[in-house]
C-alpha cells in the first residue's frame, strides 16, 4: 500500500518524541521515581491502576519545587540539574535531560502538586497547562498521569496486558529500591520500609547470603543452589543506577565454576562503581546496556571479587588441622589410594568429631553441629578426583560392560577422566577406576556417562543414585577428602555439602518441633 507523503503536525512530532521517553508505564514510573530520588526523597510512594495504564500516581516528600519551577518543569529541556555541557561530567543525579516530565504531560491527563513550603497545582491536558492554582500540601511532589495515550490511540494499543504491565512497573520498583534501601517505598500495597541493603534484598528477592566485598564492587550473591534457569535474578548496577552487561553477568557465572551447572544462571546483586571516563557513556534513556573501556580489566575484578567469596575461608575461618580416624575398615572398602597417597601436603588436624552417621548423613561436632551431605562430599571428591587428578588404581578383575558399536567412541571418552579402559568384542573392559568410584558401582556410572551429560552432572547424579548407609569411619574419611578439594563448600551442581547449626538454630528447631 502505498500513501501520500504529508509532513506531520507540531502536537504529533513531540508525542513522537515523548514516545522515546515513555513507552509504558514502567518507563514512566521509572523517570517520576528518578525525580523523586534527586528531589531527595526519604518516602516514595507508588501507586497504579490497571498496570499503569489507568493511573500512575508518585508522591514523595523531597525538596518539592515553587509556583515559577513547577511550570518551568513541565517545559522540554527544562532542568535544574546541569547547566553546561561540562556538568555531565560530574553528573550525580540521575535525571539531567530535562524531557521527562514534558513527555509524560503530552501523552497523558497530568497533574502536579508541588511545596518547598507554599504548596501549587498544575493541571495539564494533551500537552496544555489548564490550571494554575495554590493549594495544599505539605513539602514535596505529587505526580498523577491519567489515561496513558488517551491521546496517542496508535500507542495506546500496543500496551502490554495490565497483568504484564504491572510486572513491567513492580520491576522497576523494585530495581530501584535494591539500589536505595535507606529510602522507603512502596508500591500499591507493598511496603519497604528503610534499611540496610541486605535486608532490603532478603525482602524483595529472598535471602541472598554471600557478601561480595572487592575493589570498586560490592553487593551479594545467593548460593549456588539458588541459581535459575533465567537470568531474571541478576541485577546489576553502575554507580547505583541499574544496567545490563553480557560481560559481568559472564564474569560471575565464570567465578561460581562448577558449582552451578552449565545452564543456570547465579542470582547476584552487584554495585560497582566506575569513573564517567571507564564507561561509553551512554545517554539514551531507555538504553541500559553499557560499554567498558577495559572489558577485560572489569572482568577480572568481578571475577576475583565473586571467587574470593567462595574461597574455603567461608567455612573454615582458621587453618583446619587433620588427623586420621585410627581405623582401617573404612579406606579398604572406600578409598584405598588417595587415602594412603603422601603426595598432598596434609600434615594438619581435623578438629571436628564425627558423632554418628545417618543414612547419606554424618553429623559432625565443631562450634556446635555440622551436618554433612555424604552424597553431595562424595560428588565433590569424585569429581575432581575425575577432572583433576585423573589417577586410577588397577582393578583385580577387569570388568567388562557389553556395549553397542555406537556407543564406542563415548565409551573411551572416558579415558579423559583417568579411567583405564578399552573395546573388545562389544564389550567395554575397564582396566582401571580412579579411588572413589568402586567397580560395583561402575556401570551405574557407565549409564549416566552413557547419555552424554556433562562431569559435573554425571558425577552428582551418579552419586546421588548410590542410596548408601555410610559408616562413620566412612563418612569421616570422605569429609576429611572433601577438606583437600578445591571446593570445600558444594557439590559439582551447587548443593551445599555442608550445613551448620549453631546452637540458637537448634533451640529454634526444637521450638518448631
Ligand atoms: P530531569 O530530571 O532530566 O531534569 P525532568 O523532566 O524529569 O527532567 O524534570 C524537570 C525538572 O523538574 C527537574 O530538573 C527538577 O528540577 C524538577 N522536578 C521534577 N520532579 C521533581 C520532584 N519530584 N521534586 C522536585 N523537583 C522535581
Ligand atoms: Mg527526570
Amino acid at each position: 500500500m502505498c500513501a501520500k507523503i504529508l509532513k506531520l503536525p507540531e502536537p504529533v512530532i513531540n508525542q513522537i518524541a515523548a514516545g522515546e521517553v515513555v513507552e509504558n508505564p514502567a518507563s514512566i514510573v521509572k523517570e517520576l521515581i528518578e525525580n523523586s530520588l534527586d528531589a531527595g526523597a526519604n518516602r516514595i510512594d507508588v501507586e497504579v491502576v490497571a498496570g499503569g495504564q489507568e493511573l500512575i500516581r508518585i508522591i514523595d516528600d523531597g525538596c518539592g519545587m515553587d509556583r515559577e519551577d513547577a511550570l518551568l518543569c513541565l517545559e522540554r529541556h527544562a532542568t535544574s540539574k546541569i547547566q553546561s555541557v561540562d556538568d555531565l561530567q560530574e553528573l550525580s543525579t540521575m535525571g539531567f535531560r530535562g524531557e521527562a516530565l514534558a513527555a509524560i504531560a503530552s501523552v497523558a491527563h497530568f497533574e502536579l502538586k508541588t511545596s518547598d513550603g507554599k504548596a501549587t497545582r498544575v493541571q495539564v491536558e494533551g500537552g496544555k497547562v489548564v490550571t494554575v492554582e495554590p493549594c495544599a500540601r505539605n513539602r514535596g511532589t505529587t505526580v498523577e498521569v491519567r489515561s496513558l495515550f488517551y491521546n496517542v490511540p496508535a500507542r495506546k494499543k500496543f500496551q502490554k496486558s495490565k497483568t504484564a504491565s504491572f510486572a513491567a512497573v513492580s520491576r522497576i520498583v523494585e530495581t530501584i529500591a535494591i539500589a536505595h534501601p535507606e529510602v522507603a517505598f512502596s508500591l500499591n500495597e507493598k511496603n519497604f520500609a528503610p534499611s540496610s541493603l541486605k535486608d532490603r534484598i532478603a525482602e524483595i528477592l529472598g535471602e541472598h547470603e554471600h557478601e561480595v566485598k572487592g575493589e570498586r564492587i560490592h553487593g551479594f550473591v545467593a548460593s549456588p543452589d539458588k541459581a535459575m534457569a533465567m537470568r531474571t535474578g541478576q541485577y546489576l548496577y553502575i554507580n547505583r543506577r541499574p544496567i545490563f552487561s553480557p560481560l559481568i553477568a559472564k564474569a560471575v557465572k565464570e567465578a561460581f565454576g562448577t558449582r552451578i551447572g552449565e545452564h543456570s544462571y547465579p542470582r547476584f546483586v552487584l554495585f560497582l562503581e566506575v569513573e564517567p571516563s571507564e564507561v561509553d557513556v551512554n545517554v539514551h534513556p531507555q538504553k541500559r546496556e553499557v560499554r567498558f573501556r577495559d572489558e577485560s580489566g572489569i572482568f577480572r575484578l568481578v571475577q576475583k571479587a565473586i571467587e574470593e567469596v567462595f574461597a574455603p575461608k567461608m567455612i573454615f575461618s582458621e587453618p583446619i588441622s587433620f588427623e586420621m580416624p585410627q581405623s582401617a575398615s573404612f579406606s579398604e572398602q572406600l578409598l584405598p589410594m588417595a587415602y594412603k597417597a603422601e603426595t598432598k601436603e596434609f600434615d594438619w588436624i581435623i578438629q571436628e568429631k564425627p558423632l554418628a552417621a545417618i543414612g547419606k548423613y554424618l553429623l559432625v561436632q565443631r562450634d556446635g553441629l555440622f551436618l554433612v551431605d555424604l552424597q553431595a562430599a562424595h560428588a565433590r571428591v569424585l569429581f575432581e578426583t575425575l577432572v583433576f587428578e585423573k589417577t586410577s588404581q588397577a582393578l583385580l578383575w577387569p570388568l567388562e560392560i557389553p556395549i553397542s558399536p555406537e556407543e564406542e567412541e563415548r565409551a573411551l571418552g572416558l579415558e579423559s577422566l583417568g579411567i583405564e579402559c578399552r573395546i573388545l568384542k562389544k564389550r567395554l573392559v575397564v582396566d582401571a577406576l580412579p579411588s572413589f568410584l568402586e567397580a560395583a558401582d561402575f556401570p551405574q556410572f557407565y549409564a549416566e556417562w552413557r547419555e552424554g551429560k556433562k562431569i559435573d552432572e554425571i558425577a552428582t547424579r551418579f552419586c546421588r543414585s548410590l542410596r548408601k548407609n555410610w559408616s562413620i569411619d566412612q563418612g569421616m574419611a570422605l569429609w576429611i577428602e572433601v577438606q583437600k578439594c578445591k571446593d570445600r563448600i558444594y557439590d559439582p551442581l551447587g548443593n551445599p555439602i555442608s550445613k551448620q547449626m549453631t546452637e540458637e538454630d537448634l533451640a529454634k528447631w526444637m521450638t518448631r518441633a
